[in-house]
């Protein structure tokens, strides 16, 4: 499918590719991408594997499913007419809503033109001599651009645990993050659903009320605080929309990118009488906003374990059965896994319908024809449900056959854990770049947020390449390195690190347990700006060739021996 508007990444000399930039994926990433390279004059092709935009949006159509960032946040700020002409009816908008907003940006900004829906990449290889990347897609075709985005999100890799007897169920199964689009209908139907992270939070209490019989198979039990959703006062929309900037401001200066205040104090600085005040206040009124009750939450075990004796104790005081909620009570640092936001999901478990199965010490055996074995027991249902979550994080870009320097594949380099600088690039893939990448904010933050972030950095980065006649850039190893070690330490200063969770890959058999998200969404931005401050620090760059020499040769050591080897494999 060549375009028209053919490009020469390497100077006159080097052959012409098909676009300045492939997109993969059609999500927030992936639209804001389009969008701004389209500004700069650049050419684009976005490959998206679903048939419309909207990416988590498009995919996880299950009941319940809603942000659990308030809407007014979890939305773009890049274009003020779009945020003050859109309007948000709920508190916390639900899929259908948030979907209908992303294909109202993609009609705005007329993007669907570049965009090859139902097409999946499956391989993109840098082309040392041409500097530019080749991409394949499952159709066979093949594209070539000078800057490969990965826009292919953070949590689209769905994860099926690979369950002996699997695929002998005879009745209907389904994954949370894979739904259908039409309504399914449980009426009348026994279901068993495996999981009770943040997606079957959202969708137990729901499935509850219509099928005859839930049964929750429950490995780890969450923590979730309250949503309070409720339609959004339109006085209060228009208190925002009068000052978005504030908002946004306020949001940009807090760890999480989200507009809610942490407290100064630290646990133990108040009585415990004042502490369960604030505590309780958040639970109220916060959501997720919870977890800024107190300044030492997350760095030590004690303080953190006040803020989750409060939680269990609204267990204790919804589910009336004290030994289900006693295996309802999350044991873990609150807020170490990511901590879900709910419409009467403990209260569900006082439903006679809904039977709660334990499976951390006996697992799930087999799955049956007519249900599922744990250890001696049969459960038998006719709906089966995976809400058993994603190969977070480095899942989308490793099961796309990612190869740069010298054929290196990109999961073979990350088989220890992924390797970046600042999450946007990773050394050996020149033109490479990573929106919400391991080793940036992303799912510790408001994704949109730190999304629109990284687009503009990187599109930022590429201006700056065809400023100075630049054909690649790519991440040091040494910048690499460091920005790794830093990752690791900010990580391991909380208690982050001493908790299984998909955050380290926990939730993937044989996956290297690596912290992956940068805790701190402030610091991250000025690092970013401080780099690009420095002239790109960290970054090697190669001119086009028909320039007369490497800008950067005076960088010491690895980096000019990296900077030179690619000037001679141009
Ligand atoms: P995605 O939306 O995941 O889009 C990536 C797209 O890339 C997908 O459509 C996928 O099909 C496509 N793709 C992947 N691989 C390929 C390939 N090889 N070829 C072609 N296309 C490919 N974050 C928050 O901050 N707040 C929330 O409240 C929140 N709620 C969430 C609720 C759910 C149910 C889930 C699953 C996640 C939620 N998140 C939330 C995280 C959410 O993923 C991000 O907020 C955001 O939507 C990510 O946008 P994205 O464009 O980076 O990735
Ligand atoms: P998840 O949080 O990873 O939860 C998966 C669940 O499946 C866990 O309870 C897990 O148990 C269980 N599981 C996995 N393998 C299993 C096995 N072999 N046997 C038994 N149980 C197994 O996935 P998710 O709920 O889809 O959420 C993923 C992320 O998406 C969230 O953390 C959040 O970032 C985002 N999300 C947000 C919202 C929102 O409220 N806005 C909603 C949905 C999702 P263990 O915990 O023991 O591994």
């Amino acid at each position: 499918m060549p375009d028209p508007q053919s490009k020469r990444p390497g100077g006159t000399d080097a052959p012409a590719c098909d676009f300045d930039a492939v997109i993969v994926g059609a999500g927030f990433a992936g639209l804001y991408s389009l969008r701004r390279l389209r500004s700069m004059g650049l050419s684009a092709r976005v490959f998206e594997i679903g048939s419309g935009v909207g990416g988590t949006w498009f995919w996880n159509r299950y009941p319940g499913a809603r942000c659990d960032v308030e809407s007014m946040e979890y939305s773009y700020q890049f274009d003020d007419a779009l945020q003050q002409e859109w309007e948000w009816t709920e508190r916390y908008a639900t899929q259908p809503e948030i979907l209908r907003y992303l294909n109202h940006v993609a009609d705005r900004f007329d993007l669907r033109r570049d965009i090859r829906f139902d097409t999946r990449v499956t391989a993109a290889t840098f082309d040392e001599a041409a500097g530019q990347w080749t991409v394949e897609t499952d159709d066979g075709a093949r594209v070539t651009a000078t800057h490969c985005i990965m826009a292919s999100g953070c949590l689209s890799a769905r994860n099926i645990p690979d369950f002996k007897g699997i695929d002998s169920f005879a009745g209907a199964t389904y994954h949370t993050g894979d739904w259908p689009e039409e309504e399914v209908d449980f009426s009348g139907r026994r279901v068993g659903i495996i999981g009770t992270g943040s997606s079957a939070i959202q969708c137990i209490p729901l499935i509850a009320e219509q099928a005859d019989r839930l049964f929750v198979f429950q490995r780890t039990p969450n923590y979730s605080i309250p949503a309070f959703n409720a339609p959004l006062d339109p006085e209060v929309q228009k208190a925002v929309k009068a000052d978005y900037a504030g908002l946004r401001a306020r949001a940009r200066r807090n760890r999480s990118g989200i507009d809610f205040t942490v407290g100064e104090s630290g646990v133990f600085d108040v009585a415990p009488e004042e502490r369960d005040a604030v505590y309780e206040e958040r639970w109220q009124t916060c959501g997720i906003g919870f977890l800024g009750a107190f300044s030492d939450l997350f760095a030590t075990a004690e303080a953190n374990d006040t803020a989750a004796e409060f939680v269990r104790s609204k267990i204790r005081e919804t589910v009336h059965d004290p030994a289900v909620a006693e295996l309802l009570s999350p044991h873990y640092h609150i807020g170490c896994k990511r901590t879900c936001v709910d419409t009467d999901y403990y209260a569900t478990y006082n439903r006679d319908n809904v039977t709660l199965v334990d499976v951390s010490e006996t697992p799930i055996g087999e799955i049956t024809r007519s249900g599922l074995k744990v250890g001696e027991r049969d459960y038998e249902f006719d709906t089966l449900i995976f809400a058993t979550g994603f190969d977070a994080m480095t899942g989308p870009l490793t099961r796309i056959d990612i190869r740069g320097i010298g054929g290196r594949s990109l999961a073979e380099k990350w088989k220890g854990g992924p390797r970046s600088l600042l999450g946007v690039a990773t050394a050996g893939f020149p033109n490479l770049h990573i929106i919400a990448g391991p080793g940036s904010p992303s799912v510790l933050s408001n994704m949109v947020q730190s999304i629109e972030q990284n687009v503009e950095w990187i599109a930022d980065c590429i201006g700056y390449m065809r400023e100075n006649g630049f054909a690649c850039v790519e991440a040091t190893v040494e910048a690499e390195d460091a920005w790794v070690a830093h990752v690791n330490e900010v990580a391991d200063a909380t208690l982050y690190t001493k908790t299984k969770s998909w955050y380290i890959g926990s939730n993937i058999p044989g996956k290297a347990p690596v912290f992956m998200p940068y805790i701190g969404f402030p610091d991250y931005v000025r690092k970013c700006d401080e780099v690009v401050a420095k002239g790109y620090a960290g970054f090697a760059f190669v001119e086009h060739s028909d320039a007369p020499e490497v800008l950067d040769d005076s960088k010491p050591g690895r980096e000019a021996a990296r900077t030179a080897r690619l000037r001679r494999a141009r």
